[in-house]
C-alpha cells in the first residue's frame, strides 16, 4: 500500500496535448546504443515504463548526418528507417502506458561528424569542443533555412514513431546554446546581437515544431538556468532569467539543467542528491508550463518536498532509473525500502565515453534486457531443487546470494568478516565515498527478507569446510588483494619491502610523514586514499604514470573535479612519472617519457596499482580431485574480483550472471543475442508496391516471422515449468498456433528470398524472453491479455503495407493473435472452454496459404 504522503507523486500532469499519468519522468539520457542497437535500447526504455515512469525518453536523437557524434552512438531520425527503428522504443514504452519522448539534437561545434564526414557547422567559425583538430563552418542563411527544415522533418519522423514528447534542445553547449551564447555568437545579422536575435533560431524552431506536431505531441525545451559554471551552487544567472521570460509560454514542458555538466552529472564524492535545487528556484515564477528537473532523487520524500516547495513540478531521472527502473512502482507499492539507489559513480556514462553500451553498478541487468533477456526485478525460478554454498560477501557474493534467494535456492553465504560487502565496505569509509555502501546495503536488505537465504559472518572458509558442507554448487566469491609491486608493461617487478598497498592504508596502516601515493590504477581509488592520508595532516604527493590525473575517470565525467579537488586540498601533482624506488626516506620517480629520474623525500609510500586475485581456496579445492573438476561432488565457480580483478559493476555483474546461468542451459558458442542490422535478409523486393516502402515491409514480414518461431519456443520453455497439466496442454497450444502461423507465412519468405535467423537462434531468444515471464498462471494470462492486444495495430499495418497478393496470407497471421486474445479473454472469465478460439484457428482451412 502507498504511503499517502507520495500520492502527489503519482498524480497526473498535461503537458500540452498529451498527459503523463504520474510525475516520474525519466529525461533523455546516452546509452551507448542509440541508432546502432535499436532493440537492445527499446527493451531497456521498456523495462523502465513497466517500472513505472510515466515517462521515458530517448538519448540525444540526431536530426541529420551533419549531426553525428560517434564513437559516442546518438538516437537518430535521419530518415523512414529510422521511424522503425524507433517505433521499437515507443511500441515498448506505450505498452506500459508511459508517454515516449524524442530529444531532437543537433550538435554544432560539440561533434566532429567522424562517421559522416560531413563539415560540422555552428554559429561561428569555432574549433571542435570535444578536443578534435578541426573547427566548424560558420552557417549563413541557406543553413539556417537547412537546418529548420531538418528540424522539421525529424519532428515529422518522430510523430510518424509515435512519439508523445518532442524535445527543442537548447543546451549543454549544442547548436542552439552557441546562438544564445553572447560570448560565442559573434554573428551581425537578425541571429546574432541582441538577446531577440540569439533567440530567433531557438524560437523557430519551437514554433515550427509546434505547428507540424503540437497537436499530437508535446513540445519539451531542454534549457539551462544558469549562464556558466562558477561556484557549486552559487548559480551566476546572467540573462537567463530573461530568456526564460521571453519564451515562457511557448513550449508545452521545461527541462531544466545547469551550466556546469560535472555538477549536474556529479559523482557522489563531489554532489549530493538535490544539487540543482539553488538553481531552480525562480525558474517556476516565470512560466505557467511544467518543469522538470533532475537531482539524482532517490528518495521519495526529497521528491515529494521538491514539488511541494515549487522547485519542480515531474521529478526528473537518469541515473536513478538506470539503478532501479522500477523504483515509481517501488514507491507506489509501500516498497520504498526496496528501492536500489544509485551510488553516483557514474559507470553508466562511461559506456557513452567509450562507445559501448551501458552498464550500471547497481543494476546488472542494465543494457541486458534484450540481449540476455534479464530483468531488473525478476529472475526464472530454479531449475533444480538445490543447494549453494557462496565463500565471500562482497559486491559478487552479496549479488549471486540475491539472485539466487529470488529463483527460490538454498543458500548459505559465509563471510570471513564481521561486517558484509568487501570492498563496497571498506572503499565507502574512505572520503566522500559513503554512497558506495548501496551496493551492500540494498542486498543485504533484500536477502534478510529471504527465508532460503542465510549469511553467516565471521565465518572464513577453508577447503576442507567447502567439501563438508556438502553443497550442490559452490561460488568462490572472495575478492582480491592490492598489490604492492608495479606492473612496468610487461611484468610485476618489486619496487621495496617499505611500501604500503590500498589495504594497508583501508586498514588503517597509515603513514607518519611526508607520503607518496602512486597511482597505476588509473581510476578514483588513489585520489581518495591520497586523501583519507592527506586528513591525517601530513603532506601527500600524487604521482602517476600517465598524463593526467585519474585518466580513466574521464569516462566516468569525475577526472576533472578529482584533480580540481586535490589540488584545493594541497596535494602535490606529478604526471608521467613511475615510482621506481623507496628506501623509506626517498622516492624515486622516473619520467615516462625521458626515463630521467629525481627524487621526493618521503617516509612513506603507497602502491595503488593491480590487484593479485584471492584465489587459493578455489585451485586446493581443485587441487583435491587433481585438477579434475568433473570429480568434483558440486558444481565450481569462482567469480568476481577472486576470477579477474575488476571494477564494482562488473563484480555485481559477475554475481548476477552466475544466478541467472546456474542450472541454465547456455549455448557456448552464441552466449547472447547481437543485435546488429541483418544485411543478407532481402534478397528480391516485391514489385507491385510503392517504391520506398518495399524495404520496410519485407523487413517488417521477416521480423514477424520471426517471432512467430521464437514464440514457439517462448511458449515451450514456459510450458515446461508449468504448475499444473491443464496450464501445460494450453501453453502448448499457444506454441502450436506459433509454429502453425509460421507456416503459413514461409511462403512469402521464400518468395523474396528472406533469409531468417537460425532455428537454434530463434529457439534460444524464445527461451531467454521466457526467463522474464511471470511465473504465476493468473500474471502471464494477464500478462499476456494486456499485450497482446497492442499488436493488433502492427499486424494490421503489415498487412496495409503488403501488396494486394501477400494480404490473404498475412490475413492470417492477424487471425492467430485474434484467436490468442479471445483465448485469454475467456481463460480470465473462467470459461472452460476457453481454448476454443485456438482450436478453431488450427482447424481452419488454410485457403490462404
Ligand atoms: P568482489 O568484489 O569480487 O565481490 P570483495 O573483495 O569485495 O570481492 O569481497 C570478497 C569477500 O570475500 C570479502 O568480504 C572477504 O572478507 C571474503 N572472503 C575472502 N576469503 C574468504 C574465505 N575463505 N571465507 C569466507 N569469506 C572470505
Ligand atoms: Fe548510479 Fe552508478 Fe548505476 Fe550510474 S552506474 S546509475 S551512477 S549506480
Amino acid at each position: 500500500m502507498r504511503d499517502p504522503r507520495y500520492d502527489i507523486l503519482f498524480e497526473p500532469v498535461k503537458l500540452g496535448p498529451v498527459t503523463t499519468k504520474n510525475r516520474f519522468y525519466q529525461v533523455p539520457h546516452c546509452t551507448g546504443m542509440g541508432w546502432m542497437r535499436p532493440r537492445t535500447v527499446a527493451a531497456m526504455r521498456g523495462v523502465k515504463a513497466e517500472g513505472g515512469w510515466g515517462v521515458v525518453c530517448t538519448e540525444y536523437n540526431s536530426i541529420h548526418p551533419t549531426s553525428d557524434d560517434l564513437p559516442h552512438v546518438s538516437a537518430s531520425l535521419w530518415d523512414d528507417s529510422d521511424i522503425r527503428a524507433n517505433r521499437m522504443m515507443t511500441d515498448a514504452v506505450h505498452e506500459h502506458g508511459g508517454l515516449a519522448g524524442a530529444e531532437l539534437w543537433y550538435s554544432g561545434a560539440r561533434s566532429p561528424n567522424n562517421l559522416t564526414h560531413q563539415v560540422p557547422m555552428d554559429v561561428a567559425s569555432m574549433p571542435i569542443l570535444s578536443g578534435h583538430p578541426s573547427q566548424t563552418r560558420a552557417m549563413d542563411k541557406s543553413d539556417i533555412r537547412d537546418l529548420r527544415r531538418w528540424h522539421r522533418n525529424a519532428a515529422l519522423r518522430a510523430k510518424a514513431a509515435e512519439f508523445d514528447v518532442v524535445y527543442v534542445y537548447a543546451t549543454h553547449g549544442y547548436l542552439l546554446a552557441n546562438f544564445i551564447d553572447p560570448k560565442i555568437n559573434n554573428r551581425s545579422d537578425e541571429y546574432g546581437g541582441n538577446l531577440e536575435n540569439r533567440l530567433r533560431l531557438t524560437r523557430e524552431l519551437i514554433e515550427e515544431t509546434k505547428e507540424v506536431i503540437g497537436d499530437h505531441c508535446a513540445i519539451a525545451v531542454r534549457f539551462k538556468a544558469d549562464e556558466t559554471v562558477v561556484a557549486d551552487g552559487q548559480p551566476e544567472q546572467g540573462e537567463r532569467r530573461e530568456m526564460l521570460e521571453m519564451l515562457a509560454e511557448l513550449p508545452d514542458l521545461w527541462d531544466i539543467n545547469i551550466a556546469d555538466y560535472s555538477l549536474e552529472m556529479g559523482a557522489s564524492r563531489f554532489t549530493k542528491e538535490g544539487a540543482l535545487e539553488p538553481y531552480m528556484n525562480w525558474v517556476k515564477s516565470v512560466t505557467t508550463k511544467p518543469v522538470v528537473t533532475v537531482g539524482r532523487f532517490t528518495s521519495p520524500d526529497t521528491m515529494v518536498s521538491q514539488i511541494k516547495r515549487g522547485v519542480t513540478d515531474l521529478i526528473g531521472a537518469a541515473r536513478p532509473s538506470i539503478a532501479d527502473p522500477f523504483l515509481p512502482k517501488k514507491i507506489e507499492e509501500g516498497r520504498s525500502e526496496d528501492i536500489r539507489e544509485c551510488i553516483g559513480c557514474n559507470i553508466c556514462y562511461s559506456g557513452d565515453s567509450i562507445g559501448v553500451p551501458i552498464r550500471c553498478t547497481q543494476n546488472p541487468a542494465m543494457g541486458e534486457e534484450w540481449r540476455k533477456g534479464w530483468h531488473p526485478e525478476r529472475a526464472s525460478a530454479m531449475a533444480s531443487a538445490s543447494s549453494v554454498l557462496i565463500v565471500g560477501a562482497g559486491p559478487a557474493g552479496l549479488e549471486a546470494a540475491r539472485t539466487l534467494g529470488l529463483r527460490g535456492y538454498n543458500v548459505t553465504l559465509a563471510e570471513a568478516t564481521r561486517v558484509l560487502g568487501g570492498r563496497v565496505a571498506r572503499e565507502a569509509a574512505l572520503p566522500g565515498m559513503n554512497e558506495y555502501i548501496r551496493v551492500r546495503d540494498y542486498r543485504e536488505q533484500q536477502i534478510l527478507n529471504m527465508p532460503n537465504v542465510e549469511v553467516f559472518r565471521e565465518s572464513r572458509l577453508g577447503t576442507d569446510d567447502v567439501f563438508e558442507f556438502g553443497a550442490d554448487h559452490v561460488c568462490i566469491a572472495t575478492g582480491a588483494d592490492w598489490r604492492a609491486d608495479r606492473f612496468d608493461g610487461k611484468a610485476f617487478t618489486p619496487i621495496s619491502e617499505a611500501v604500503l598497498t590500498a589495504d594497508d592504508i583501508m586498514d588503517g596502516r597509515l603513514p607518519e610523514g611526508s607520503t607518496v601515493v602512486f597511482d597505476a590504477d588509473n581510476y578514483y581509488l588513489a585520489g581518495v586514499i591520497a586523501e583519507r592520508i592527506f586528513q591525517t595532516g601530513v603532506p601527500v604527493t600524487y604521482v602517476t604514470e600517465s598524463d593526467s590525473v585519474s585518466t580513466w575517470a574521464g569516462n566516468t565525467s569525475e577526472r576533472w573535479r578529482v584533480r580540481t579537488h586535490l589540488m584545493n586540498l594541497g596535494v602535490k601533482i606529478v604526471t608521467a612519472h613511475a615510482l621506481t624506488d623507496f628506501d623509506g626516506t626517498t622516492a624515486t620517480l622516473t619520467c615516462e617519457y625521458t626515463g630521467a629520474k629525481k627524487t621526493l623525500e618521503a617516509t612513506g609510500a603507497v602502491m595503488v596499482g593491480q590487484r593479485r586475485p584471492r584465489d587459493q581456496i578455489y585451485h586446493d579445492i581443485l587441487a583435491k580431485v587433481g585438477d579434475d573438476i568433473s570429480k568434483l561432488p558440486f558444481s565450481l565457480k569462482r567469480i568476481g574480483d577472486c576470477e579477474a580483478p575488476t571494477i564494482i559493476a562488473a563484480n555485481v555483474y559477475a554475481g548476477h550472471r552466475y544466478a541467472t546461468e546456474l542450472d541454465a542451459e547456455i549455448d557456448r558458442d552464441e552466449p547472447m543475442r547481437h543485435d546488429r542490422v541483418d544485411v543478407g535478409s532481402i534478397s528480391s523486393a516485391p514489385t507491385n508496391i510503392p517504391e520506398g516502402a518495399a524495404e520496410q515491409y519485407l523487413s517488417t514480414l521477416l521480423q514477424y516471422w520471426e517471432e512467430e518461431v521464437a514464440g514457439e519456443a517462448y511458449f515451450r520453455e514456459l510450458a515446461a515449468r508449468a504448475a499444473e497439466p491443464r496450464q501445460k496442454e494450453k501453453l502448448l497450444l499457444l506454441a502450436q498456433i506459433e509454429t502453425h502461423t509460421a507456416s503459413i507465412v514461409k511462403p512469402l519468405l521464400t518468395r523474396y528470398g528472406l533469409i531468417p535467423k537460425t532455428d537454434e537462434q530463434l529457439k534460444a531468444e524464445g527461451k531467454h524472453d521466457a526467463i522474464g515471464a511471470p511465473q504465476q498462471w493468473d500474471d502471464l494470462i494477464a500478462q499476456m491479455a494486456k499485450t497482446f492486444p497492442s499488436y493488433m495495430p502492427s499486424f494490421k499495418r503489415l498487412e496495409e503495407m503488403a501488396p494486394p497478393t501477400d494480404r490473404p496470407i498475412l490475413k492470417r497471421m492477424t487471425a492467430h493473435e485474434t484467436a490468442a486474445i479471445e483465448f485469454l479473454e475467456k481463460e480470465i472469465a473462467g470459461d472452460a472452454d476457453a481454448t476454443l478460439p485456438l482450436i478453431s484457428f488450427l482447424c481452419d482451412a488454410d485457403e490462404a496459404a
